[in-house]
């Protein structure tokens, strides 16, 4: 790999496996096991770093594909892939903090990655505060002695808003905490967080590393320190992802650069369209000028993202109508992929959430979120136009 190599470059040749007919495109070691010749070789491949693969709960070459793309693209030593993107945000957490200490996370973040500070670590003797804005001043006032982990999601669910990077990291090297960044809704196309100094970053590559709706996968992207560590614990937990699984995000990500450029544009263009429509209230999307993280995200970011959400006038019904009106468009969780799919965050994917919490974190009654997908941008235009008229 040619360190000069730019990110579609490295997104198709990054990560091989030498392989003795040459295939240009990596084999799929579908195998639970590795077999060894003697017992002088099964030792060593039963080190805490093994040389070699042994088990594939451990390690497998066709997954280590998938983590090298990923490492090379974030910019990190190394990477660590798992089951989901869950797998890979509570792997990482933990690796990250232990009982005693305190971690800090905004209250507007994935669903799961909430239920996981407000709920469950406390009850693990770690100590969380969520927070309700993702301002910087929101995460120093939060600090405690014990604080070691700052968790950042930026753009974050689903309002999009915008963290500042580069600040949280100096509050957390000040306090002699870590940070974590889910990097799903820009992907590494958009942003690198740890090239401004981020610990550690993870994605749900379910999302727009694999691209296409059809696989459930998460990366860890570190330091070899942090990744030597979080498998540890990934392979306790037994949170691995299937070799398929793995060969298909992996060659989601050699489209990755392709696809989100077109998705910006699309994004941006939406976004603008449906900020000048008259029924539409808001438009939460970091491309526009008047969104409050613009400047910030037009600082750390590359390009804006497939990521929007827009706030219907007439509250809870006129935007379950638009929801259901739109017939490109499909309603369906999940995003980042070739589909656009759209959201009713206050009736699907908030439930989990106080409504107090729910509403300090953005999420209204009429907030549709939109997932970009791959279509003309003229048809996805047309559908939401259409709607906002039927209803
Ligand atoms: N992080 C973000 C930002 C997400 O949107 C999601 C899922 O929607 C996750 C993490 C969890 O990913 P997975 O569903 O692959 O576990």
């Amino acid at each position: 790999m040619d360190p000069r190599w730019r990110f579609t470059t490295r997104a198709v040749h990054g990560g091989r496996i030498a392989d003795a007919h040459k295939s240009v495109v990596p084999p799929i070691y579908q195998t639970a096991t590795f077999y060894y010749d003697t017992a002088e070789e099964g030792a060593r491949l039963g080190q805490e770093i093994p040389p070699g693969f042994v088990y594939t709960r451990w390690a497998n070459p066709t997954t280590r594909v998938l983590e090298e793309k990923v490492a090379l693209l974030e910019g990190t030593e190394d990477a660590l892939a798992g089951a989901s993107g869950m797998a890979a945000v509570s792997t990482a957490v933990l690796t990250a903090v232990r009982p005693g200490e305190h971690a800090i996370a905004p209250s507007a973040v994935y669903q799961a990655t909430y239920q996981l500070f407000a709920q469950i670590l406390p009850a693990y003797g770690i100590e969380t505060t969520v927070i309700s804005d993702t301002s910087l001043e929101a995460y120093e006032r939060a600090l405690r002695p014990n604080t070691r982990l700052l968790y950042i999601e930026t753009p974050n669910n689903p309002i999009l808003g915008i963290t500042d990077l580069a600040g949280v990291v100096e509050l957390a090297r000040r306090q002699g905490a870590r940070t974590i960044a889910d990097n799903t809704f820009a992907t590494p196309y958009n942003q690198t967080p740890a090239a401004l100094g981020v610990d550690a970053v993870v994605h749900s590559a379910t999302k727009y590393l694999g691209g296409h709706h059809d696989l459930t996968a998460g990366v860890i992207a570190a330091s070899g320190e942090f990744v030597t560590a979080a498998k540890r614990y990934l392979r306790i937990f037994g949170a691995t992802i299937d070799p398929f699984g793995a060969w298909l995000a992996a060659r989601g990500i050699v489209t990755l650069g392709l696809r989100v450029e077109r998705q910006n544009a699309t994004g941006q263009m939406l976004a603008q369209y449906l900020a000048a429509h008259p029924r539409v209230a808001v438009v939460h999307y970091p491309g526009l000028p008047g969104h409050p993280g613009h400047a910030v995200a037009a600082r750390q970011m590359r390009g804006f993202g497939g990521m929007l959400s827009f706030e219907v006038r007439g509250g809870y019904e006129a935007g379950v109508r638009v929801f259901e009106a739109l017939r490109v468009a499909k309603r369906a969780t999940s995003l980042g992929g070739t589909t656009t799919l759209v959201s009713h965050p206050a009736s699907l994917s908030s439930v989990h959430m106080p409504r107090e919490v729910r509403e300090a974190a953005g999420i209204t009654d009429g907030l549709i979120r939109v997932s970009v997908g791959i279509e003309d941008a003229e048809d996805l235009a047309d559908d939401f136009g259409r709607a906002l008229a039927v209803a």
